[in-house]
């Protein structure tokens, strides 16, 4: 695994979310600001993909979308609320 300290070099090409360039990926943009998660098809966002209502939500589903990390306050969350089960920061 790499786990190295990133973003420490402005003109370094690799996003380590695997988006390509940091250019085009919302968390290297954002980075310092808190990511959630969210799924296609809830009208929530989770502290956490392992949270047991979201997992719950996916199983409920025939075609669970993909979960996707988001950042905090961002257009991807503004029309969620958060989960009660894992209580993500607002
Ligand atoms: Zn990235
Ligand atoms: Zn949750």
């Amino acid at each position: 695994m790499q786990n190295q300290t990133y973003l420490s070099d402005p003109d370094t090409d690799d996003c380590p979310h695997g988006m390509g360039s940091p250019d085009w990926c919302n968390l290297c943009r954002n980075s310092g600001k808190p990511s959630v998660y969210t799924t296609g098809g809830g009208m929530k966002y989770h502290a956490s993909p392992s949270c047991s209502a979201l997992r719950e939500g996916q199983a409920s589903v025939d075609n669970p979308e993909p979960i996707k990390t988001v950042v905090l306050g961002s257009a991807g969350v503004e029309d969620r609320s958060p989960c009660r089960t894992c209580k993500p920061t607002q």
